[in-house]
């Protein structure tokens, strides 16, 4: 089982430390209709390598830039779900993770997803369209304490039928708050996760509420929780959405899984 799960990372959840430069700069010319063989003619000298290589990365930057984020449809099921193909990223959390908060902070946008603020919580699969490129997926929190037990077993059906049968899903991102210690619920959640052999993230929210040194301590502490099952961590990613702190590594993430997919 641990062998499975660490094949599932290595081959579905792709990160930072596996995504060298050679690979981004073939898969760019690759993109514009360069083959190998031509892009190294083109920059048989070094000036050219460095000229294309400064090219490419302003090329990222832009890339990773949220230009348009809209509200595309909410589905009550994986069927329901748009058809066109992109790859779909999930959001997922307790209630009051601050999964809403996270979501309008990486696409800029205040009012994308409802916040608690809002009466009416998300109970659908609501899909965003992001630069027309790619799909934020906002599922619904888990850990319904005041729901009833055929409420709950609706959603948790929706929920998981959505994770097992999307196969346009990349990766989930699981939304822990930073100041609590390890929950059964979360941890049963990974573990399923896990078993299931689905690519995950986790970001822990509201980092802004505690110190920089009881952040990575808290992270530290959640490292060890997982290490008792896990052979290698999931990426991890600290985050606040009142200081927008991992936005940029959020989204640089999910742009190399993208440009890796093309
Ligand atoms: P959701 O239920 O998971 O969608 O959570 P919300 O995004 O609605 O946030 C729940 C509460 O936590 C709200 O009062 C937010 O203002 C607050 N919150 C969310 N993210 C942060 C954060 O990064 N920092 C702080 N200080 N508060 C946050």
């Amino acid at each position: 089982m641990l062998r499975e799960r660490k094949h599932c990372f290595e081959n579905r959840c792709k990160g930072k430390d596996n995504f060298d430069n050679y690979q981004i700069i073939s898969i760019f010319f690759r993109n514009f209709g360069f083959t190998e063989g031509t892009f190294a003619r083109k920059c048989s000298n070094l000036f050219g390598i460095l000229l294309a290589y400064s090219y490419l990365c302003s090329k990222i930057k832009e890339f990773m830039e949220i230009k348009k984020a809209e509200f595309t449809l909410s589905a009550p099921r994986e069927s329901m779900c748009p058809k066109d193909n992109k790859p779909e990223y999930a959001f997922i959390g307790r209630s009051n993770v601050g999964k809403s908060s996270l979501i309008n902070m990486l696409t800029n946008n205040k009012k994308l997803a409802k916040t608690s603020a809002t009466p009416g919580k998300t109970l659908l699969i609501n899909h965003f369209i992001i630069n027309n490129e790619w799909y934020l997926v906002d599922l619904p929190g888990y850990g319904f304490a005041k729901r009833s037990k055929k409420e709950v077993q609706k959603l948790e059906q929706m929920i998981n039928g959505y994770i097992l049968q999307r196969e346009q899903l990349v990766n989930v991102f699981l939304l822990i708050d930073i100041r609590l210690e390890a929950q059964k619920i979360d941890l049963d959640f990974i573990e399923w996760l896990g078993t299931s052999s689905v690519p995950f993230a986790i970001v822990f929210t509201k980092a802004d509420k505690l110190s920089a040194a009881k952040v990575l301590q808290n992270v530290e502490a959640y490292k060890k929780v997982l290490s008792a099952t896990w052979e290698e961590m999931p990426p991890m990613f600290v985050t606040s959405a009142e200081k927008k702190q991992g936005r940029d590594e959020i989204l640089d993430y999910i742009e190399k899984i993208n440009l890796e997919l093309k």
